[in-house]
Protein backbone atom coordinates (compact mmCIF):
# COMPACT_ATOMS: atom_id res chain seq x y z
CA UNK A 1 0.00 0.00 0.00
CA UNK A 2 1.02 3.69 -0.41
CA UNK A 3 3.22 5.35 1.80
CA UNK A 4 1.56 8.82 0.76
CA UNK A 5 4.63 10.08 -0.63
CA UNK A 6 4.63 11.42 -4.85
CA UNK A 7 5.72 9.09 -7.24
CA UNK A 8 4.21 10.92 -10.26
CA UNK A 9 2.84 14.31 -10.29
CA UNK A 10 0.66 15.46 -13.86
CA UNK A 11 0.00 19.11 -13.32
CA UNK A 12 -2.44 20.96 -15.67
CA UNK A 13 -1.27 18.86 -18.35
CA UNK A 14 -2.36 19.87 -22.01
CA UNK A 15 -2.04 17.87 -25.49
CA UNK A 16 -3.21 18.89 -28.54
CA UNK A 17 -3.27 16.91 -32.20
CA UNK A 18 -4.30 19.79 -34.31
CA UNK A 19 -7.79 20.69 -33.35
CA UNK A 20 -8.07 17.88 -31.25
CA UNK A 21 -7.44 18.78 -27.73
CA UNK A 22 -6.37 15.08 -26.33
CA UNK A 23 -5.51 16.78 -22.99
CA UNK A 24 -7.07 19.74 -21.36
CA UNK A 25 -5.71 20.25 -18.55
CA UNK A 26 -5.50 17.65 -16.12
CA UNK A 27 -3.86 16.78 -12.88
CA UNK A 28 -3.17 13.61 -11.52
CA UNK A 29 -1.05 12.35 -8.51
CA UNK A 30 0.58 8.51 -7.83
CA UNK A 31 1.38 8.01 -4.10
CA UNK A 32 4.27 5.27 -4.33
CA UNK A 33 3.10 2.10 -3.53
CA UNK A 34 -0.55 2.20 -5.21
CA UNK A 35 -2.22 0.67 -8.10
CA UNK A 36 -4.18 2.91 -9.82
CA UNK A 37 -6.58 2.64 -12.54
CA UNK A 38 -7.61 4.77 -15.53
CA UNK A 39 -10.71 4.63 -17.46
CA UNK A 40 -12.70 6.32 -20.02
CA UNK A 41 -14.11 6.44 -23.16
CA UNK A 42 -12.43 5.60 -26.09
CA UNK A 43 -10.30 8.56 -27.27
CA UNK A 44 -10.48 10.42 -23.74
CA UNK A 45 -6.79 10.58 -23.40
CA UNK A 46 -5.93 7.65 -21.70
CA UNK A 47 -3.09 6.62 -23.77
CA UNK A 48 -2.02 10.16 -24.65
CA UNK A 49 -1.23 10.74 -21.35
CA UNK A 50 0.82 7.57 -20.74
CA UNK A 51 2.85 9.54 -24.47
CA UNK A 52 2.89 12.89 -22.57
CA UNK A 53 4.68 11.11 -19.24
CA UNK A 54 7.37 8.71 -20.86
CA UNK A 55 8.40 11.62 -23.42
CA UNK A 56 6.88 9.90 -26.30
CA UNK A 57 5.14 12.97 -27.32
CA UNK A 58 5.78 16.35 -26.56
CA UNK A 59 2.91 17.94 -24.40
CA UNK A 60 1.55 21.55 -25.11
CA UNK A 61 1.53 22.94 -21.62
CA UNK A 62 1.81 21.43 -17.59
CA UNK A 63 4.25 19.57 -15.63
CA UNK A 64 5.20 16.28 -14.91
CA UNK A 65 7.07 15.42 -11.73
CA UNK A 66 8.77 12.11 -11.10
CA UNK A 67 9.46 11.61 -7.61
CA UNK A 68 9.58 15.20 -7.19
CA UNK A 69 11.92 15.56 -10.13
CA UNK A 70 10.61 17.65 -13.06
CA UNK A 71 10.85 15.42 -16.75
CA UNK A 72 8.23 17.53 -18.61
CA UNK A 73 9.61 17.27 -22.05
CA UNK A 74 12.73 15.19 -21.41
CA UNK A 75 13.54 12.47 -24.08
CA UNK A 76 12.50 9.32 -23.64
CA UNK A 77 15.22 7.60 -22.80
CA UNK A 78 16.68 10.19 -19.94
CA UNK A 79 13.32 9.63 -18.30
CA UNK A 80 13.57 5.54 -18.40
CA UNK A 81 17.47 5.71 -17.48
CA UNK A 82 16.61 8.28 -14.62
CA UNK A 83 13.83 7.33 -13.44
CA UNK A 84 13.73 3.37 -13.70
CA UNK A 85 10.27 4.38 -15.02
CA UNK A 86 8.81 2.16 -17.46
CA UNK A 87 5.44 1.53 -19.87
CA UNK A 88 4.01 -1.20 -22.03
CA UNK A 89 3.56 -0.89 -25.31
CA UNK A 90 0.72 -2.65 -26.80
CA UNK A 91 2.29 -4.61 -29.21
CA UNK A 92 3.96 -7.40 -27.63
CA UNK A 93 7.71 -7.49 -27.90
CA UNK A 94 10.16 -11.04 -26.99
CA UNK A 95 12.72 -12.25 -28.32
CA UNK A 96 11.34 -15.45 -30.31
CA UNK A 97 14.12 -17.83 -30.26
CA UNK A 98 15.23 -17.47 -26.79
CA UNK A 99 13.82 -19.20 -24.17
CA UNK A 100 12.31 -17.31 -20.75
CA UNK A 101 15.30 -17.08 -18.82
CA UNK A 102 17.07 -15.72 -21.85
CA UNK A 103 14.93 -13.18 -22.92
CA UNK A 104 14.71 -12.09 -18.85
CA UNK A 105 18.10 -11.93 -18.69
CA UNK A 106 18.59 -10.04 -22.08
CA UNK A 107 15.77 -7.78 -20.69
CA UNK A 108 18.10 -6.97 -17.84
CA UNK A 109 21.25 -6.11 -19.29
CA UNK A 110 19.72 -3.77 -21.73
CA UNK A 111 18.49 -1.75 -19.22
CA UNK A 112 20.99 0.33 -17.83
CA UNK A 113 19.58 2.11 -14.32
CA UNK A 114 22.16 4.21 -13.13
CA UNK A 115 20.98 4.29 -9.38
CA UNK A 116 20.39 2.52 -6.54
CA UNK A 117 21.50 -1.07 -8.54
CA UNK A 118 24.21 0.25 -10.06
CA UNK A 119 25.87 1.48 -6.50
CA UNK A 120 25.62 -2.48 -5.99
CA UNK A 121 26.90 -3.25 -9.75
CA UNK A 122 29.49 -1.24 -10.50
CA UNK A 123 32.28 -3.25 -8.45
CA UNK A 124 31.31 -6.87 -9.11
CA UNK A 125 32.61 -8.81 -12.45
CA UNK A 126 30.04 -9.26 -15.35
CA UNK A 127 29.79 -12.87 -14.19
CA UNK A 128 28.19 -12.02 -11.16
CA UNK A 129 25.53 -9.55 -13.19
CA UNK A 130 24.87 -12.11 -15.21
CA UNK A 131 24.14 -14.67 -11.83
CA UNK A 132 22.44 -12.36 -10.20
CA UNK A 133 19.79 -11.45 -13.47
CA UNK A 134 19.33 -15.24 -13.61
CA UNK A 135 18.42 -15.55 -10.32
CA UNK A 136 15.79 -12.15 -10.30
CA UNK A 137 15.01 -13.91 -13.76
CA UNK A 138 14.14 -17.31 -12.51
CA UNK A 139 11.97 -15.84 -9.75
CA UNK A 140 9.94 -13.61 -11.70
CA UNK A 141 9.41 -17.02 -13.99
CA UNK A 142 7.64 -18.35 -10.91
CA UNK A 143 5.98 -15.52 -10.10
CA UNK A 144 4.29 -14.76 -13.39
CA UNK A 145 3.51 -19.05 -13.65
CA UNK A 146 5.98 -19.42 -16.69
CA UNK A 147 7.90 -21.94 -15.08
CA UNK A 148 6.00 -25.18 -17.40
CA UNK A 149 6.46 -23.61 -20.68
CA UNK A 150 9.78 -21.52 -19.34
CA UNK A 151 12.01 -24.10 -21.86
CA UNK A 152 10.16 -23.05 -25.24
CA UNK A 153 11.67 -20.78 -27.41
CA UNK A 154 9.26 -17.40 -26.45
CA UNK A 155 7.84 -17.63 -30.25
CA UNK A 156 6.69 -21.20 -29.61
CA UNK A 157 4.62 -19.52 -26.51
CA UNK A 158 0.50 -18.58 -26.64
CA UNK A 159 0.42 -14.78 -27.23
CA UNK A 160 -1.13 -14.37 -23.60
CA UNK A 161 1.97 -16.25 -22.37
CA UNK A 162 4.53 -13.89 -24.92
CA UNK A 163 2.59 -10.94 -22.43
CA UNK A 164 3.37 -12.01 -19.12
CA UNK A 165 7.05 -12.98 -20.36
CA UNK A 166 6.95 -9.15 -21.08
CA UNK A 167 5.76 -7.81 -18.24
CA UNK A 168 8.55 -10.03 -16.30
CA UNK A 169 10.76 -8.23 -18.61
CA UNK A 170 9.88 -4.97 -17.63
CA UNK A 171 10.22 -5.96 -14.35
CA UNK A 172 13.81 -7.40 -14.76
CA UNK A 173 15.41 -3.86 -13.91
CA UNK A 174 13.78 -3.34 -10.46
CA UNK A 175 11.40 -0.51 -11.78
CA UNK A 176 9.68 1.97 -9.13
CA UNK A 177 6.88 2.86 -11.79
CA UNK A 178 5.15 0.76 -14.57
CA UNK A 179 2.73 2.17 -16.44
CA UNK A 180 0.19 -0.60 -18.36
CA UNK A 181 -1.65 0.25 -21.16
CA UNK A 182 -4.43 -2.43 -21.27
CA UNK A 183 -2.45 -5.36 -20.06
CA UNK A 184 -5.25 -7.36 -20.43
CA UNK A 185 -6.49 -6.85 -24.32
CA UNK A 186 -6.71 -9.90 -26.10
CA UNK A 187 -5.41 -12.57 -23.83
CA UNK A 188 -7.83 -15.69 -22.76
CA UNK A 189 -9.47 -15.43 -19.53
CA UNK A 190 -7.22 -18.29 -17.63
CA UNK A 191 -3.66 -15.75 -18.17
CA UNK A 192 -6.03 -12.88 -17.51
CA UNK A 193 -5.94 -14.81 -13.95
CA UNK A 194 -2.01 -14.74 -13.98
CA UNK A 195 -1.52 -11.20 -15.69
CA UNK A 196 -3.59 -9.87 -12.23
CA UNK A 197 -1.92 -11.91 -9.93
CA UNK A 198 1.49 -11.06 -11.63
CA UNK A 199 0.71 -7.50 -11.20
CA UNK A 200 -0.54 -7.69 -7.45
CA UNK A 201 2.60 -9.33 -6.82
CA UNK A 202 4.94 -7.06 -8.23
CA UNK A 203 2.72 -4.29 -6.10
CA UNK A 204 3.05 -6.06 -3.02
CA UNK A 205 6.21 -7.83 -2.90
CA UNK A 206 8.12 -6.34 -4.84
CA UNK A 207 6.74 -2.65 -3.91
CA UNK A 208 6.47 -1.46 -7.93
CA UNK A 209 3.79 1.79 -8.27
CA UNK A 210 1.62 1.12 -11.06
CA UNK A 211 -0.76 3.28 -13.23
CA UNK A 212 -3.27 0.80 -15.10
CA UNK A 213 -5.11 1.97 -18.49
CA UNK A 214 -8.30 -1.10 -18.52
CA UNK A 215 -11.20 -1.70 -20.29
CA UNK A 216 -12.62 -4.57 -18.04
CA UNK A 217 -14.23 -2.42 -15.54
CA UNK A 218 -14.75 -5.42 -13.41
CA UNK A 219 -11.23 -6.51 -13.35
CA UNK A 220 -9.87 -2.78 -13.10
CA UNK A 221 -11.85 -1.95 -9.94
CA UNK A 222 -10.65 -4.92 -8.09
CA UNK A 223 -7.06 -4.48 -8.70
CA UNK A 224 -6.84 -0.13 -8.31
CA UNK A 225 -6.87 0.82 -5.19
CA UNK A 226 -7.74 4.34 -6.61
CA UNK A 227 -9.44 4.92 -10.03
CA UNK A 228 -8.90 7.82 -12.37
CA UNK A 229 -11.39 8.89 -14.79
CA UNK A 230 -11.03 10.76 -18.18
CA UNK A 231 -13.29 12.26 -20.43
CA UNK A 232 -12.95 14.20 -23.44
CA UNK A 233 -9.60 14.60 -22.00
CA UNK A 234 -10.22 15.92 -18.59
CA UNK A 235 -10.15 14.25 -15.05
CA UNK A 236 -14.28 13.58 -14.23
CA UNK A 237 -13.65 11.87 -10.83
CA UNK A 238 -10.45 10.25 -9.03
CA UNK A 239 -11.75 8.15 -6.16
CA UNK A 240 -11.82 4.82 -4.53
CA UNK A 241 -13.56 2.49 -6.60
CA UNK A 242 -16.37 2.09 -4.67
CA UNK A 243 -17.03 5.92 -5.09
CA UNK A 244 -16.35 5.68 -8.85
CA UNK A 245 -19.02 3.16 -9.62
CA UNK A 246 -21.88 4.50 -7.61
CA UNK A 247 -20.70 8.11 -9.83
CA UNK A 248 -23.81 9.37 -11.50
CA UNK A 249 -21.68 11.11 -14.05
CA UNK A 250 -19.55 8.36 -14.52
CA UNK A 251 -21.88 5.93 -14.97
CA UNK A 252 -23.54 8.48 -17.64
CA UNK A 253 -19.93 9.30 -19.38
CA UNK A 254 -18.86 5.87 -19.54
CA UNK A 255 -20.07 2.74 -17.28
CA UNK A 256 -24.07 3.06 -18.25
CA UNK A 257 -23.05 2.01 -21.93
P1 LIG B 1 -7.60 6.78 -25.36
O1 LIG B 1 -6.30 6.11 -25.10
O2 LIG B 1 -8.31 7.23 -24.11
O3 LIG B 1 -8.51 5.96 -26.22
P2 LIG B 1 -6.03 8.64 -26.94
O4 LIG B 1 -5.11 9.30 -26.00
O5 LIG B 1 -5.49 7.54 -27.79
O6 LIG B 1 -7.33 8.15 -26.16
O7 LIG B 1 -6.64 9.73 -27.92
C1 LIG B 1 -7.16 10.98 -27.49
C2 LIG B 1 -7.50 11.82 -28.70
O8 LIG B 1 -6.30 12.20 -29.37
C3 LIG B 1 -8.33 11.07 -29.74
O9 LIG B 1 -9.20 12.01 -30.34
C4 LIG B 1 -7.31 10.58 -30.72
O10 LIG B 1 -7.87 10.44 -32.01
C5 LIG B 1 -6.27 11.69 -30.68
N1 LIG B 1 -4.89 11.20 -30.94
C6 LIG B 1 -4.22 10.33 -30.16
N2 LIG B 1 -2.98 10.13 -30.63
C7 LIG B 1 -2.86 10.90 -31.74
C8 LIG B 1 -1.81 11.14 -32.68
N3 LIG B 1 -0.60 10.54 -32.54
N4 LIG B 1 -2.05 12.00 -33.69
C9 LIG B 1 -3.24 12.62 -33.81
N5 LIG B 1 -4.27 12.44 -32.96
C10 LIG B 1 -4.09 11.59 -31.93
MG1 LIG C 1 -5.60 4.18 -25.63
Amino acid sequence: MTDGTSMLRIEGLRKNYGAVAALQGVDIEVRRGEVLGLIGPNGSGKSTLFDCCTGLQKSDAGRVLLKGIDITDWPMNRIAREGRFLRSFQKTVVFPTLDCEENLVLAGQMSSFPNVLSTFWIGPSAKRRVSALRKRAKELIEITGLSRVAHLPAGNMSGGQQKLLQFASMLMPEPELILLDEPLAGINPILIEKVIQSIEHANRELGVTFVVIEHNTDVLMNLSHRVVVLHQGAKLADDTPEAVVKNPEVIEAYLGG
